[in-house]
């Protein structure tokens, strides 16, 4: 099928040096090179935004307003494009309520196998939802919990209302929920909570919903007064709203969880629980792990039901074939991870029948044994053989190989990148002398002369989720590798087992980093303080002045450098702020120089410029571990939002090694890594254990396992099938270890 090119003529989005280039439609092609290069600017801020709004450009103005807007990328051209999808690894969200039984309409289909075939029937498919109020556990509403308010967490019993004694998000005295609570008439506002009578306390934490008038800004106003838990548990427990990581990590320092006593975790009502197919309920069959699932399934004879089943059937299968059957489908959609998330999302668009749209997938094998990824390719096949254009960005030498097409995008990061170095088939690639050609086509070799080790620390023994009552030894001053298939139980037993008995271990994972609008790499790292003080030296002014956050801030925008415009009908929507041009900086504190640069120009500085640029110590120190760990390319200022998954690791790690570690837990150090970056972080690790420390790392790159020292290989399997330690010991023995399937690729 030849549907010619997808045309692109000078992008220049962020580090892009005017690329032009011609992607074929209904192939795959893969984007390669190192971290930073200029890859995701290709792929997700040229083609995949240019897709977006032309797309958005068929509305009406009037339907226009209410989808999301995209701005023309910077390019001189862009034809060719068709209707993107873009499978990401951003978490599938969703709340208590959401599972990967109703993300992937499976449990749908189920309703509908007990209301026409369980025994007894209950009735129509709504009594078989845990979201429905017919089918949901009237104790739990439903999610299988119960969740309450820890008093002692949500109120300092020493303070009074006016002291700020509701320490729960959101009542800081003053606030407007402060004094619907202060000035119902109900309390006395200076009266200590140790010293309310249990009927006032009652009246603060439980009362019902009741209307009061409270004065606020002046006005009395007529509102709804409720008891603390009872508006929190309402606001926060027993709405709808998705619910992000961080928010439930604030959630659960004020709450208590347990499980839900009337149905026992399970959400359903005790009715939809009595009906029957093959003498399971619907819950036990959807707790049951996928490929078993399969089998339980195809035992069911009743020729009535069999479009039915066949429909489960074919949805389980897929969600196996991609590696999640070690799954349930009562599994939370919050507790997967990046790579889990991607995978269910590809099988849903798998499912339907789509074709002649153009699919992007963002390094789609993260999280995926080399056992696994030969069924991710078969997916980018099949999604290609129905007519579909496929663009991947990808780093692993075996999904490499299924391209179509390669473009391969450097020589080096930021502004060092930005230019096409190769595109074309794979075997040209191999033959081209870019640094992705030369890593592809080099031999590795397994880590022949791994450190002594001597003394181990030892977890407690765990049964938790599918391991079988196992410890994790780990060799002290070394640096270990942990491997298994995907659900083979690495996460649970280093992160839930191992880091709890040893909570002094420094976790690096590639969760966002907690920040604000205003921080970036200078904050992050304490690079800014010294650099404010640096500049204030200079020419001795106060270092506050050099600080966006308090006096030098930019007055139009408070010192973000964005103004946020709220228009009605219209989601929020951000412009740079025209006063200081998004510089953040008040105009003034500009004259101020420091070896001839004024604070914006240094925050427009790479780390890397930054470490030619100053002499202090402590700055050179803290910018040399940032570009250790390969983020030389970021400028100082750049917004943290803008970071990668990968990136905000390194970043993490980048701060970690001016501590005084002891034990290190890396998650998936490589994810986002390009070949030659995966070298630099076997340097980062070296370091760490010459300084000695104890360095445990969770890996799939096989690169990172073959040069550790020390090798704890979990299988044989994914879910019950796995929780079994088959291997520990040196890199070069694990080849003797027949049912170890990470021997098998090493
Ligand atoms: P890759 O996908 O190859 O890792 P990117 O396209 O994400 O690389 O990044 C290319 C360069 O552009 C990097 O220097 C990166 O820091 C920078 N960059 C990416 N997004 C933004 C942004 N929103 N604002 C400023 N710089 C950005
Ligand atoms: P790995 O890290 O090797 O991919 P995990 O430790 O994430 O494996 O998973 C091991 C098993 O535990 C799998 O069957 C998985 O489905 C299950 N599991 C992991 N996390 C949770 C959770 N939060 N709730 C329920 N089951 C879980
Ligand atoms: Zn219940
Ligand atoms: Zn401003």
């Amino acid at each position: 099928m030849n549907q010619g090119y997808i045309e692109i003529t000078n992008a220049r989005e962020n580090n892009l040096k005017n690329v032009s280039l011609q992607i074929p439609k209904g192939k795959i092609t893969i984007f390669t090179g190192v971290s930073g290069s200029g890859k995701s600017s290709i792929v997700f801020d040229t083609i995949a935004q240019e897709a977006g709004r032309q797309l958005n450009e068929t509305y009406s103005s009037f339907v226009r307003t209410f989808l999301p807007r995209y701005s023309r990328p910077e390019a001189d051209e862009i034809r060719n494009l068709s209707t993107a999808m873009v499978v990401d690894q951003k978490r599938l969200g969703g709340n208590a309520r959401s599972t990967l039984g109703t993300v992937t309409d499976i449990n749908s289909l189920f309703r509908l196998l007990f209301s026409r075939f369980g025994t007894p029937q209950i009735g129509y498919s709504n009594a078989f939802s845990f979201n429905d109020p017919q089918g949901m556990c009237p104790k739990c509403e439903g999610i299988g919990r119960i969740i309450t308010l820890r008093t002692e967490a949500a109120l300092d019993m020493d303070k009074s209302l006016n002291e700020g004694a509701i320490l729960l998000p959101g009542f800081a005295p003053g606030s407007w929920q402060w004094k619907l609570y202060g000035e119902s008439g109900f309390f006395d506002n200076d009266k200590q909570i140790k010293d309310y009578t249990a009927e006032e306390l009652q009246q603060l934490l439980h009362a019902e919903p009741q209307k009061v008038t409270v004065s606020y800004r002046d006005t009395d106003m007529n509102t709804i007064y409720e008891g603390l838990a009872v508006r929190f548990m309402r606001l926060n427990v027993n709405s709808d709203k998705d619910t992000t990581k961080a928010a439930a990590k604030k959630l659960s320092e004020f709450t208590t969880t347990s499980r839900c006593p009337a149905c026992e975790g399970k959400r359903y009502h005790e009715k939809a629980l009595s009906s029957k197919v093959m003498g399971y309920s619907i819950f036990d069959l959807t707790d049951m792990q996928l490929d078993k699932l399969i089998d339980v399934m195809l035992q069911i004879d009743t020729p009535a039901a069999k479009p039915v089943v066949d429909g489960i059937v074919e949805r389980l299968r897929n969600l196996c074939e991609i590696g999640l059957g070690y799954m349930s489908l009562t599994r939370e959609t919050t507790t997967l991870s990046g790579g889990e998330s991607q995978r269910v999302k590809m099988v849903k668009h798998l499912s339907g029948s789509l074709t002649g749209l153009m699919y992007i997938f963002d390094e789609p094998s993260t999280g995926l044994h080399p056992r696994d990824v030969y069924r991710l390719n078969e997916l980018l096949v099949k999604l290609r053989d129905k007519g579909n254009t496929v663009l991947v960005v990808e780093h692993d030498p075996d999904v490499i190989q299924v391209a179509d097409h390669i473009v391969d995008v450097g020589p080096r990061a930021g502004s060092g990148g930005g230019e096409i170095m190769y595109s074309g088939s794979y075997e040209g690639l191999l033959a081209s002398d870019t640094l992705t050609g030369q890593y592809l086509s080099r031999h590795a070799e397994i880590n022949a002369a791994p450190r002594p080790v001597s003394e181990f620390f030892e977890s407690s023994k765990s049964s938790l989720h599918n391991l079988k009552n196992v410890s994790l030894r780990v060799p002290k001053g070394v640096f270990t590798a942990i491997t298994g298939v995907a659900g083979s139980g690495k996460s649970t037993l280093v992160n839930e087992v191992f880091a709890k008995d040893f909570p002094e271990a420094i976790r690096i994972d590639q969760t966002q980093v907690h920040a604000n609008i205003r921080s970036n790499p200078a904050t992050y790292s304490d690079i800014m303080n010294a650099i404010r003080k640096a500049f204030a030296a200079a020419n001795g002014v106060e270092a506050g002045l050099f600080s966006a956050n308090s006096e030098g801030g930019c007055e139009g925008c408070g010192g973000t450098g964005m103004i946020e415009l709220n228009m009605s009908f219209m989601d929020k929507m951000e412009i740079v702020c025209s006063e200081c041009n998004g510089s953040r900086f008040k105009q003034d504190v500009l004259q101020y120089l420091y070896k001839g640069k004024n604070i914006v120009d240094v925050m427009e500085m790479t780390i890397a410029e930054a470490l030619e640029f100053f002499e202090t110590k402590d700055i050179l120190g803290k910018l040399k571990s940032l570009e250790t760990v390969g983020l030389g390319y970021l400028t100082l200022g750049q917004p943290l939002s803008t970071l990668s998954g990968g990136e905000c690791q390194r970043l993490k790690l980048g701060k970690e090694l001016n501590k005084k570690g002891n034990v290190y837990i890396l998650d998936e150090p490589t994810t986002g890594l390009h070949m030659s970056d995966v070298s630099n972080i076997l340097r980062i690790i070296e370091k760490l254990v010459e300084k000695g420390n104890t360095v445990i790392v969770i890996e799939h790159n096989l690169d990172v396992v073959r040069n550790s020292d020390w090798i704890v290989d979990l299988g044989p399997n994914g879910g019950t099938g796995g929780g079994e330690i088959l291997y520990e010991g040196p890199p070069a023995d694990i080849l003797k270890c027949e049912r170890s399937v990470t021997a098998r690729y090493l």
